[in-house]
C-alpha cells in the first residue's frame, strides 16, 4: 500500500521489474524485500520448465505446458513474455493488474527481455538491475550449485554475461556486495519511488486539499 495517511484513496500500486544474471543474489533480495515491506506482493510467473525440487505450482510457478502457453499469448494474457534458457516464461496481466488496483506494488523477477516489452506497454514501470560485486564472486556462486561440470559453469558464465550486458536500460542498478546494504538499497529504491508525486498524483491532490482546507476531514 503505498505510504501516505490510510484513509486516502490509493493511487495504483507500483510495477517494479527486477532483474539480474543468476548468481547476483537475486532471489534472496527479492524474497526479502516482500518481508521487510509491506504492501509488495509477487508476481507468479507462468512457465514451461519442469518444476524444480520443492517447488510448488502456483506459488513459486504457474507451471504449464508449452501448448497452454501458447493458447494464453494468442488471448492476449502477458504482459510480457520471453524465451529463456530455451523455455517460455511469462507475466499475467490480469494478476498483475489486480494487484496494482488494490494499491498493492507488484514486483516482477524477470529478464531483460521482458523488462524491455515492460517498459515499452507501462510508461511508470520502475526498473532495477542487480550486479554481483565482481567476476569471481559470480563464478564462485555458479560454482556453488552442486554440479561443478566446467562445461555447465561456462554456460552459465555466459547467460551471466549477456543478462549483465543490458544493465544501462534499467533505472537502478544495485550491486550486491553485502546483502543486508543491497537489501537496503532496493527497500530505498521502493519507498523513493512511492513518494513520486507522479505516482501518486490524485492521492496527494486530495490529501493536499485537507491540508489546506478546502475539502473538510470526511472527504466532502
Ligand atoms: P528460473 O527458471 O531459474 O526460475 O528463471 C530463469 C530466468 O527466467 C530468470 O532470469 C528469471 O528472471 C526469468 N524469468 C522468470 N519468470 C519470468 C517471466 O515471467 N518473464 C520473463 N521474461 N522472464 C522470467
Amino acid at each position: 500500500m503505498p505510504e501516505g495517511p490510510a484513509d486516502l484513496p490509493h493511487q495504483p500500486g507500483l510495477l517494479i521489474i527486477l532483474s539480474a544474471p543468476s548468481g547476483a543474489g537475486k532471489t534472496s533480495l527479492y524474497r526479502a524485500l516482500l518481508e521487510r515491506v509491506d504492501g509488495v506482493v509477487a508476481s507468479v510467473s507462468h512457465t514451461t520448465r519442469a518444476p524444480r525440487p520443492g517447488e510448488r505450482d502456483g506459488v513459486d510457478y504457474h507451471f504449464v505446458d508449452e501448448a497452454e502457453f501458447e493458447r494464453q499469448v494468442a488471448e492476449g494474457a502477458f504482459l510480457e513474455h520471453a524465451r529463456v534458457f530455451d523455455r517460455y516464461y511469462g507475466t499475467s496481466r490480469a494478476a498483475v493488474e489486480a494487484e496494482r488496483a488494490a494499491g498493492r506494488d507488484v514486483v516482477l523477477e524477470i529478464d531483460w527481455q521482458g523488462a524491455r516489452q515492460i517498459r515499452e506497454r507501462v510508461a511508470d514501470a520502475v526498473s532495477v538491475f542487480v550486479l554481483p560485486p565482481s567476476r569471481e564472486a559470480l563464478r564462485e556462486r555458479l560454482e556453488g550449485r552442486g554440479q561443478d561440470d566446467p562445461e555447465v559453469i561456462e554456460r552459465r558464465m555466459r547467460d551471466a554475461e549477456a543478462e549483465i550486458s543490458h544493465y544501462a536500460e534499467y533505472d537502478y542498478v544495485i550491486v550486491n556486495d553485502e546483502f543486508e546494504e543491497a537489501l537496503g538499497s532496493l527497500v530505498a529504491v521502493v519507498r523513493g519511488e512511492r513518494c513520486r508525486l507522479d505516482h501518486r498524483r490524485e492521492t496527494l491532490a486530495v490529501f493536499a486539499d485537507r491540508l489546506m482546507g478546502k475539502i473538510d476531514e470526511a472527504g466532502g
